[in-house]
């Protein structure tokens, strides 16, 4: 692929594992430096560690420990992203988790917690970032959203309608950051990475298959047409094709990235 990303600068939020990690290796090998973040800094500077001894040159990869919820943080990052590079090209909203729990287990405190992060993981980043993706003569938002925005699930029911809110505000930014800044979402179903381990790790003992065993029967019960779970990589091209001038006249768009599991026409 080229997606002629040399001289680009990018943000990926929640760079330190799964689609996010795997969203800095696919732009750093198209040429932009990348800048990570996430809570953790001890497990960000470790994926950043790891992302050099692959071969990229160190100073193409900037791991900068932050919590997107903290406005401190989030202007702290940006400020290194204004010294270092003067300008944000791309901005990939894909730090989060979800909460899996049904209306009746869920409190006023988990619906505001789940609400915050979804809602404020987008606008805190966004807003900061907006002075330097002006500074950008290509400037595009990619926001990691799931199909639960429009098939809710009633056992992860305030992430399904965070979902929702953010696919909405995705519409709304499209429309207000143009011709500035393209946004687009894409909209995952289920790929094998951070969540999926630890749920793997939480299961009852007493069963005994492998994890690859275990998601491909998840897969079936799922009924996922491809047959599969999603590989990183996979939403990682995605984000990086909507990311990229190739997708130069395309706002305000989702691109499922599920398997085919969606059931809308
Ligand atoms: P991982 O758990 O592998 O990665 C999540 C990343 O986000 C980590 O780097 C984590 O680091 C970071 N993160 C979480 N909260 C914050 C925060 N408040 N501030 C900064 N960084 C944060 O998950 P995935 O790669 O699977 O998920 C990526 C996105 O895709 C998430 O938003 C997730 O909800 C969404 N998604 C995933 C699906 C799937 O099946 N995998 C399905 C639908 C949506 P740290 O904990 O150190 O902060």
């Amino acid at each position: 692929m080229n997606l002629d990303m040399a001289g680009r600068t990018a943000l990926v939020t929640g760079g330190s594992s799964g689609i996010g990690l795997d969203t800095a290796r696919l732009l750093l090998r198209e040429g932009a430096c990348v800048f990570v973040c996430a809570r953790d800094g001890d497990r960000l500077h470790r994926a950043a560690a790891g992302l050099a001894a692959e071969g990229f040159d160190e100073h193409h990869i900037v791991p900068v420990q932050a919590d997107v919820l903290d406005e401190a943080d989030i202007a702290r990052l940006v400020d290194q992203i204004a010294a270092r590079a003067g300008k944000l090209d791309m901005l990939v909203c894909n730090a989060g988790q979800a909460r899996i729990s049904d209306f009746a287990a869920t409190s006023d405190d988990d619906w505001r917690e789940e609400l915050e992060l979804k809602i404020f993981s987008v606008v805190r980043p966004v807003r900061a970032s907006l002075p330097l993706l002006r500074q950008s003569d290509a400037a595009s938002v990619v926001i990691v959203n799931s199909l639960l925005a429009r098939q809710p699930e009633p056992h992860m029911v305030c992430t399904s309608a965070g979902r929702a809110a953010v696919q909405n505000l995705v519409k709304s930014l499209s429309v207000e950051l143009a011709p500035d800044v393209r946004v687009n979402a894409i909209l995952l179903g289920t790929v094998n990475s951070g969540p999926w381990e630890r749920r793997y790790a939480a299961r009852d003992r007493s069963d005994t298959r492998t994890m690859d065993e275990w998601l491909g029967d998840l897969a079936r019960e799922k009924k996922i047409p491809l047959g599969r779970f999603g590989r990183p990589e996979e939403p990682a091209a995605a984000i990086a094709f909507l990311s990229s001038s190739l997708s130069a006249f395309t706002t305000g768009a989702s691109l499922e990235v599920s398997g085919g599991v969606s059931r809308f026409a």
